[in-house]
């Protein structure tokens, strides 16, 4: 069997991995790109959301590289999400390729461990619980990377984007939860030493903290939100971040008390689930501005997402509220990185102008 999936983001390597552990070889196709978008695109219903079509332009150039069995997330999320895996496998079906499409459902922890993953690779539950639990640990140290470059970025751009070749090789490379814990160490030691820009202990810390919030595959995959991380930490502001492959596999082992949160603080804002991730991102939010006293939201979505274009209404009235500035950014195929740079460089000016003004109102 040679498996593939999309990629998404950093937690690619914990995907991968876990696939790996499952006795599968993994055969991932390059890296999204322009050329990623265009096939996607040009095999996709035209209004459909942007994470289907890169995705399915990732399936399409892993089975060039000879690919054969394509593991595609499924599930429902009272949103176009639920038939992601049938709508792609009817694409491809149309390109003619042989393949086998093995919609991962995620909702149910037994059926996951006891049903799909053994009767797909032939394995024990036992061996597909440990895989599960190496994944986990991975999938925190994905996050633990993206939090320490971030804040680097902010303090120490240049530093920081030098760093993250070597420490990325850290994370890809450990494969078992011992060589996760010493890749911890590593990043940590990495990200704190040369006596420069080590984040939060050499008293230099960012001027700026936004709450990154939106739809997932946006959140996780970097290629999709045009580095939207790397350019705001060009800019000198830390983003913070909740949504991550660590916090969903949580979820669906109904483990995750930031979601609970979550649910719980956006009933204030929206009465009913809309659907896909709106309570989710509302929450978030509002758990940004209150607890973690971020300076602004980056809301960012699917360009035809319809839950979060309800959880963008919610935000500006969280924004109205609290006065937090709320910068919404809405992305498809033609999304423009001039404007989207434009918007992120104005957007960064109004933060640090009111800074200024709340500072010398203060003094
Ligand atoms: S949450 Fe939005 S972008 Fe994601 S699958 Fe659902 S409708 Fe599409």
């Amino acid at each position: 069997m040679k498996a593939t999936f999309p990629h998404f983001g950093y937690d690619t390597y914990a995907l991968k991995t876990f696939v790996e552990d499952l006795g599968a070889e993994v055969v991932l196709g390059p890296p999204a790109s322009k050329r990623t978008v265009e096939l996607g695109v040009e095999h996709s219903p035209e209004l459909i959301c942007m994470p289907f079509k890169i995705t399915l332009g990732n399936l399409i150039e892993a089975m060039e590289q000879g690919a054969d069995t394509l593991l595609m997330a499924a599930g429902a999320r009272k949103c176009r999400f639920g038939y992601y895996h049938y709508l792609q496998e009817q694409a491809l079906a149309r390109l003619g390729m042989r393949y086998k499409l093995v919609p991962v459902a995620q909702y149910s922890p037994y059926a996951f461990v006891f049903q799909l993953i053994p009767s797909v690779f032939h394995v024990s539950p036992v061996r597909v619980v440990r895989a599960i639990a190496i994944m986990l640990e991975k999938s925190l140290l994905t996050q633990e990377f993206r939090v320490l470059l971030n804040r680097k970025r902010a303090v120490d751009f240049r530093e920081a984007e030098r760093l993250k070749k070597p420490a990325l090789e850290m994370v890809e490379q450990a494969r078992s939860v011992k060589a996760i814990r010493r890749a911890r160490r590593g990043l940590d030691r990495m990200f704190s030493c040369n006596g420069s820009a080590a984040p939060g202990h050499n008293g230099r810390k960012p001027g700026l903290a936004v709450g990154l919030v939106g739809e997932i595959y946006m959140m996780i995959e970097q290629f999709a939100n045009q580095e939207i991380e790397k350019e705001l930490g060009r800019l000198g502001v830390e983003v913070l971040f909740e949504r991550s492959l660590h916090h969903h596999l949580l979820h669906l082992l109904r483990l995750d008390r930031s979601y609970f949160r979550s649910q719980r603080l956006a009933r204030r804002y929206l009465r009913e689930c809309p659907g896909g991730e709106a309570m989710r991102t509302v929450g978030e939010s509002i758990h940004f501005v209150e607890r973690k006293k971020v300076d602004g939201l980056v809301h960012i979505f699917p360009f035809t997402c319809m839950p979060e274009n309800i959880a963008l209404e919610a935000l500006q009235q969280l924004s109205e509220d609290s006065g937090v500035p709320v910068l919404s950014l809405s992305f498809d195929e033609h999304t423009s990185r001039t404007g989207l740079l434009t918007r992120l460089e104005a957007f960064v000016d109004l933060l640090k102008r009111k800074k200024r003004v709340q500072g010398s109102s203060r003094n």
